[in-house]
């Protein structure tokens, strides 16, 4: 099953197709918007009744929607860095995700398949696009052994971890407003057979850029939540960006940016050029220059 938020903070369920409206079970509209983190947590309560609802509903066609990223309002918006060695080599980092664990991004970072990835006005940065899969963590757990750790996952979504190429503070790096992409929904985990055989692929106006799978993660999916855990308690509606691979490279205003996801599905987002974003941090420019 696919959930989603819609139409201005709408929750909905979906089977691809259509989209039916299940916002007043869980709060009705609110601020903040946390009606997805509950439903995430209820939702096994929920599952038989939900798909008997999609079944007997005509719902509204998914395409007649404006999709909104999934889990606005998070506990928190965690991220494996170098987690690809073939990304690794290309950046010359030995800052792998074993050796450097979690880092986070700002919540407000978050935005989704319908919203345009803004540029912030820093010349002399290139700004990159990083293909990421995004787990969303289902129930709360601390200290979550790699064998529960799939216990944990309540589904997966497509996530871009936008970033500005340079030297400063990896989360001020990250975490300008629309830098997390992720959508189009969250699909349940159990229409993903295996997660560590997920495959996944980014372009940039129809160029293929990266392509991986998560065989090739170096610290894998349940691990991931694993060693999250040990640190903070996860709840549901956290989000885990899990690392891209070999290929970030920079956009330009006018890009489009596409994301796909095996078993999830896909979303394709505008670049354009934001006038705010400047401050005396960025001041300096930065060459990024790929390791051969
Ligand atoms: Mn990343």
């Amino acid at each position: 099953m696919k959930v989603l938020r819609f139409n201005n903070g709408r929750l909905g369920i979906s089977d691809g197709v259509k989209v039916v409206d299940v916002t007043d079970r869980f709060g009705g509209e609110e601020w903040p918007p946390v009606g997805i983190n509950r439903l995430i947590r209820d939702f096994s309560q929920h599952r038989a009744a939900f798909a008997a609802l999609l079944a007997s509903s005509d719902g509204v066609p998914v395409d007649a929607v404006r999709l909104e990223t999934p889990v606005p309002w998070p506990n928190k918006l965690m991220a494996y860095p170098v987690n690809y060695h073939d990304h690794a080599k290309e950046m010359a980092s030995k800052g792998l995700a074993s050796v450097q664990g979690y880092f986070l991004k700002a919540n407000s970072s978050l935005t989704g398949p319908q919203d345009a990835i803004e540029l912030p006005a820093l010349s002399g940065r290139e700004i990159h696009h990083e293909c990421e899969i995004a787990l969303i963590i289902g129930k709360e757990g601390r200290q979550v052994a790699p064998e529960d750790a799939l216990d944990y996952v309540f589904g997966y979504a497509c996530l871009m971890d936008m970033t500005i190429r340079g030297r400063e503070e990896r989360v001020f790096r990250k975490s300008y407003d629309t830098f997390t992409p992720v959508g189009p929904w969250i699909v349940t985990a159990d229409e993903v057979p295996d997660p560590s055989n997920i495959d996944m692929k980014l372009w940039v106006n129809g160029e293929l850029r990266q392509q991986a799978n998560t065989r090739d993660l170096i610290v894998d999916i349940r691990n991931m939540v694993s060693i999250a855990s040990s640190a903070s308690t996860l709840y549901p509606g956290d989000i885990i960006a899990t690392g891209t691979p070999a290929g970030v490279d920079k956009v330009l205003p006018g890009d489009r940016v596409k994301i796909d996801v095996a078993h999830v599905g896909s979303m394709s987002l505008q670049v354009v050029q934001g006038d705010k974003g400047a401050n005396v941090v960025f001041e300096k420019p930065y060459e990024f220059v790929r390791a051969e």
